[in-house]
């Protein structure tokens, strides 16, 4: 076999797995042998730059820097949809259409509305050529190498589909992604997503095309754009480019009538809460491609389709009060405090209002009745205020000036959306929240120690900062509210427990702003001590893999403070692990990297906890759950029969303890 002719059958089976994976949904190659083949083709492909294809699958992964999007004319204009709301609505349409083509005889598609944002895929002979965005319709911006990088999206399609044709479809984010780069983000201290479209629609115009692979974006495709009469209908065509290898939803249907056009409205939207992701209604379509041709298009929209909007989940109540809540960052967020209302099986009292802007944007002020919504978020969203039943007295709402708790005037830095109260070692939620960050399970994991506890400590004068736990004594706790000498002992000996919590730990649970768990442990494992990372300069920190300005200005503003370097040095003096330990340093390899676990299961040598530790001394990464990304499963005795279950249908290997320890040694 030539070089050439390698290549291209690694790049072939390659995109075949994915296609299996990511849109069939149906692994057929465990994640090991998949790295491995890449990394065959990568470096053959290295090799041979003669035979360089940006649609290779090693491009998936992104890299590509896009500055300047560029502005792209659309061939085809990508209209909206006329939007309708009831029966009627849809009775009219049918009517509009029936007299427009002077038959009763038509046909539809039903299909959903994917909630996300619009895209124009192109392919020249069965190759993707580029992707832009939907814009004014009429231009949009080439976001190809971001594109490029969602997996179910084919690169190169199985044969000749039709020479040249445009592939319409909408970038989603499902709800588990989504839900999962939110937890992400809550435990790196950073603001969650508002919702998934937005975030979608966001993840297109990142620069950093890595940044966007990393991010679990799909596509949804629902409209073939060809100048070839190969099909009849609209329904056979995404058949069509179904088999071809695109992900066209399963849930499409044909319709006889506008009866069975509202059967399907009615079963999704009971049904639409058990779908991946959201949508916000159905979008009807002639289906016969002759019969779309001669309703052409309005202004705004094509005749032949119409979208048909599902009530939102929206009520209205009374605005009681506006409370602010200071974070352990210091940042406000305004609190809408409602009259309490049932709103999609729950009873909601309390909704975000975001910040200053929001509440100047709305016009909302106390006494008002507001509109109510449930969306993707998890927070209730105020959508609005009923101007018709505003009482004739009503004032503006004064955003607060002051910090509820402390009374210190709040700041507001240009470009951020956010008010601060900056009196952060004065200011009780702040001082307790740092507290409360400190002594969480996945930072100082201190036992006999909780939040509320932390509280009473603070207001009884014992405790100012973190380090002030450390010169607690059974004597001085023992007294307090719901203390007794056991409760006092055991959580005085957690706090000395801490101790031996290992320095990545410790940095993240000092809650440096942007200093997540990863980025702690990145920082941890570069630096090797608090010494080097406070000596360290902007550039140096950059120069790290992953840590951005953001996350360097932070490090050096929390480490260059003189409150901050008292506080270390005595955690120093303590005994608190402000280095990595030398028995830590020599056991560290690369020699697991790259490589994902799953730990399942009882074992002998070591605990499950040091089984994980040492993965993760050698480079490797520990997963909860088993998926095509797992390399290695380490199974002890007992494994789930469910893990085994799936671990034997996606052909990953199972090794032993054993089997681990040669690998490590
Ligand atoms: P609108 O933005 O409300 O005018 O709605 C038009 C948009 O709906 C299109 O630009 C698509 O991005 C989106 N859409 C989502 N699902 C579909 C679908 N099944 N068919 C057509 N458009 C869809
Ligand atoms: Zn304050």
């Amino acid at each position: 076999m030539t070089v050439k002719d390698k290549i291209e059958s690694l790049r072939k089976e390659l995109n075949t797995h994915n296609y299996n994976y990511y849109v069939l949904d149906n692994a057929t190659i465990s994640d090991y042998e998949f790295d491995i083949k890449l990394k065959e083709l990568e470096k053959l492909e290295e090799e041979n730059p003669a035979f360089f294809d940006p649609n290779s699958p090693t491009k998936r992964v992104g890299g590509e820097i896009t500055k300047n999007f560029n502005t792209i004319t659309h061939k085809n204009r990508m209209y909206s949809l006329d939007n309708s709301y009831s029966k009627e609505d849809l009775l009219d349409w049918e009517k509009r259409i029936q007299k427009n083509l002077g038959t009763t005889d038509i046909e539809y598609t039903c299909e959903l509305k994917y909630d996300g944002a619009s895209i124009n895929l192109t392919y020249e002979n069965g190759k993707f050529f580029s992707a832009v965005t939907r814009g004014d319709g009429f231009q949009g911006d080439e976001v190809t190498a971001n594109i490029r990088t969602i997996k179910s999206i084919p690169l190169h399609l199985s044969d000749e589909f039709i020479s040249n044709f445009e592939m319409r479809g909408e970038i989603i984010l499902p709800l588990e992604g989504f839900h999962k780069m939110n937890e992400d983000r809550v435990a790196n201290g950073e603001d969650p997503y508002r919702n998934p479209r937005n975030t979608a629609s966001g993840s297109l115009k990142l620069q950093d095309s890595a940044e966007v692979a990393k991010r679990p974006l799909d596509c949804l495709l629902y409209q073939v754009v060809t100048n070839e009469r190969k099909y009849k209908t609209h329904f056979e065509s995404l058949q069509a480019a179904r088999n071809y290898g695109f992900k066209v939803p399963k849930t499409i249907t044909l319709a006889k009538s506008i009866d069975e056009v509202l059967e399907f409205v009615h079963h999704w939207d009971v049904e639409r809460h058990n779908l991946p992701y959201e949508t916000d209604g159905v979008v009807v379509k002639v289906n016969s491609l002759q019969q779309q041709e001669e309703l052409g298009y309005t202004s705004k929209s094509p005749r032949w389709a119409i979208a048909y909007k599902f009530k939102a989940e929206q009520v209205t109540t009374v605005l009681n009060e506006i409370t602010y809540q200071v974070g352990r960052t210091g940042a406000i967020t305004p609190v809408a405090n409602l009259e309490p209302v049932h709103l999609a099986g729950t009873i909601v009292k309390r909704a975000s209002l975001h910040n200053a802007d929001q509440i100047e944007k709305l016009d909302v002020r106390i006494g008002d009745t507001v509109f109510v919504e449930k969306g993707g978020e998890i927070i209730p969203k105020i959508m609005g205020v009923d101007l018709t039943k505003r009482a004739e007295d009503s004032q503006p709402t004064k955003y607060a000036e002051h910090c509820p708790v402390c009374h210190t005037p709040l700041v507001r830095t240009e470009g951020d959306a956010k008010h601060y109260c900056p009196n952060e070692f004065g200011c009780a939620p702040q001082i307790t929240g740092k507290i409360q960050h400190y002594i969480s399970r996945k930072a100082m994991d201190i036992d006999g120690l909780g939040a509320e506890t932390v509280e009473l400590l603070h207001k009884e004068g014992l405790i100012k900062n973190y380090a002030d736990l450390y010169d607690l004594n059974v004597t001085q706790v023992v007294p307090l509210e719901r203390m007794a000498e056991k409760s006092a002992k055991n959580m005085i000996e957690g706090i000395s427990k801490s101790k031996e919590i290992p320095f990545e730990k410790v940095l993240f649970a000092l809650g440096i702003r942007f200093v997540g768990e990863t980025v702690a442990k990145k920082l941890a494992k570069h630096f090797t001590s608090i010494d080097n990372l406070s000596n360290a300069s902007f550039e140096d920190l950059i120069a790290v893999d992953e840590i951005g300005d953001r996350i360097a200005q932070s490090v050096i503003d929390f480490l260059s403070d003189e409150n901050n370097i008292e506080i270390i040095g005595r955690l120093k003096s303590y005994g608190v692990q402000l280095e990595v330990s030398q028995e830590n340093l020599a056991n560290q390899t690369n020699k697991l990297e790259g490589k994902v676990f799953v730990v399942s299961g009882v074992f002998h040598q070591m605990s499950r906890t040091e089984l994980k530790k040492a993965i993760e001394d050698n480079g490797g990464k520990v997963s909860s759950s088993i998926s095509k990304k797992t390399s290695f499963i380490v199974a002890g005795d007992n494994m789930g029969p469910s893990k085994l279950a799936k671990a034997e249908t996606l052909g990953i290997p199972i090794i032993s303890e054993d089997d681990f320890i040669a690998m490590i040694n």
